[in-house]
């Protein structure tokens, strides 16, 4: 180990960001890389602790410890520290077929988890995987990676997400012919047409997909796999399915007026924003002059909030059910597990910048949509914590108002469709059943989303390897 006080001599620096007033003109990825001698820098402040817990990839009572990829994180650290770019990078390509994705929108549960941010700052784990990830392609040391000779073994892989990605990358690798079926007109699943650009620009993954071609993965776009025949079809012509398919059912409020003009869903709203700036160049302006209500608190509210704001909206609030959270650690969200605690992401950021206030109102029940023909306001009330439960304050109900309302509540499982269609069961959850990652039905696998429920891109990533290699021991025998 190169650097003995590491952590001691040099405080944490982050990649910088665009300033929020200035970002929110565009929809482009704003955050400046350090230098290479900066972020080497950084890499020394890791010191390979002996007990790291940076690379567990754990969960423990519904919270991450460390990386679920188990990247190699201190021995990547040293290789950076000490400017051998090109070997660090192969060390994180060992454990992650993507580090491009995850090193920009990773909620770095590893910084978390790091012996540092016990008592001071974590190693920037998550930015230094970034930049070895984008040094790599500019100095060309990712190139299409195929395998020796294919065997004869013919997988179709139903969705593009991270999760059919990885599935589709180990798959190949291992000499299998690989087709991805993907319902939409572009391949990446979320990572296309869920998280917005300024997280991730769609020519990253665009970069990935034209590599993941390259290497002889076949990708087979609009092609909704959405009836029995169609199924049964690509059942008799491969040798394995599985789905990838997400999990895209929205969660939603069965309340009066949920069916006014004006009340929207959010995957709808950002998928439409980045189809027309794909398209044209042009945001959406479904949210331009419009008070904008976002009902929800996860990262998809986040990401409405921010692609409202460049749309132009005239005002945003979000509402969220739960209390404020408190800025350190509760008794029983110790370290090493991921921190649930009160943050103020991008977003929320660039909100706060341009209304000059916290868009954020915790405590609400929202109640009914108002208005004729379209939404005109939304009627909420308060709530308070009693034994443990949400109950309504008597009394606090309130108008809002709004013209756009977006519903950002998370996920409820897989579509129905897809357990008629393929003939596989749900679990009670509304995801799909498996067991070691096969489906009721013999032929067809799962992973990522569909059969974990609304996770991570870095747990689809996980997922997707790790089903590979279930379905290459089903047949293969090895
Ligand atoms: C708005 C939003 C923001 C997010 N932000 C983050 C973030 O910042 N960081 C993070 O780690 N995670 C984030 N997530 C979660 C993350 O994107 C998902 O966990 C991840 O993409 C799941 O990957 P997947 O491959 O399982 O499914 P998906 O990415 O959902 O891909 C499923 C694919 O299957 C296709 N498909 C479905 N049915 C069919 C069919 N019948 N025929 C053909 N194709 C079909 C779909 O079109 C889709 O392309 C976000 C999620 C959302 C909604
Ligand atoms: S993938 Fe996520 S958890 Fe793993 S090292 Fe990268 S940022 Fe950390």
């Amino acid at each position: 180990m190169g650097n003995v006080r590491g952590f001691l001599d040099f405080k944490k620096a982050n990649n910088q960001k665009i300033a929020p007033n200035e970002r929110v003109k565009n929809f482009k990825e704003f955050i400046k890389p350090l230098d290479k001698k900066e972020r080497e820098i950084q890499a020394g402040r890791c010191m390979d602790c002996g007990v790291a817990f940076c690379h567990t990839g754990k969960m423990s009572e519904g919270k991450d410890i460390g990386c679920p990829l188990n990247n190699l994180i201190p021995e990547w650290n040293d290789l950076l520290y000490r400017s051998l770019w090109e070997e660090a990078f192969k060390r994180l390509e060992l454990t992650n077929p993507f580090p491009e994705f995850t090193g920009r929108v990773c909620p770095a549960p590893c910084e978390d988890s790091c012996v540092c941010a016990i008592n001071g700052e974590s190693v920037s784990i998550k930015d230094n995987e970034l930049a070895l990830a984008e040094n790599a392609f500019k100095e060309g040391f990712i190139t299409p990676l195929k395998p020796q000779k294919y065997h004869g073994k013919k997988i179709a892989i139903i969705g593009s997400g991270p999760a059919g990605l990885a599935c589709a990358y180990s798959l190949n690798l291992l000499g299998y012919k690989v087709s991805v079926y993907e319902r939409s007109d572009k391949a990446g699943g979320l990572l296309m047409y869920g998280i917005p650009d300024m997280k991730l620009e769609k020519s990253v993954v665009q970069r990935r997909i034209a590599l993941l071609e390259k290497s002889g993965v076949e990708f087979k776009l609009n092609q909704n796999i959405n009836s029995k025949e169609k199924a049964n079809k690509l059942l008799k012509e491969f040798d394995a399915l599985i789905l990838c398919t997400g999990a895209s059912e929205p969660n939603t409020l069965n309340i009066k007026g949920k069916d006014l003009n004006g009340v929207k869903f959010a995957m709808d709203f950002l998928s439409e924003n980045t189809k027309s700036l794909l398209k044209n160049s042009k945001p959406a302006t479904t949210a331009k002059g419009k008070n904008v209500l976002v009902i929800g608190s996860g990262d998809t509210s986040v990401d409405c909030i921010a692609v409202a704001l460049r749309q132009g909206a005239k005002s945003i609030t979000r509402f969220e059910r739960s209390p404020k959270k408190s800025e350190l650690r509760s008794k029983d969200n110790p370290w090493p597990l991921k921190a649930d605690i009160f943050t103020t992401d991008y977003g929320l950021e660039e909100a706060r910048a341009v209304y000059q206030k916290d868009v954020r109102e915790y405590q609400k029940l929202t109640k009914e949509f108002v208005g004729k023909d379209k939404l005109e306001g939304v009627l909420a009330s308060d709530l308070k914590r009693e034994n443990g439960k949400n109950v309504e304050i008597k009394g606090s109900e309130k108008l809002y108002k709004a013209d756009l309302v977006l519903l950002a509540m998370g996920f409820s499982g897989s579509e129905k469709a897809i357990s008629v269609n393929f003939g596989v069961k749900f679990d009670t959850k509304n995801n799909i059943a498996t067991t070691n990652y096969q489906s009721s039905h013999e032929k067809i696998f799962s992973c990522g989303d569909a059969r974990t429920g609304q996770s991570l891109v870095v747990w689809a990533i996980k997922d997707g390897l790790k089903c590979a290699l279930r379905v290459h021991k089903e047949l293969s025998g090895e």
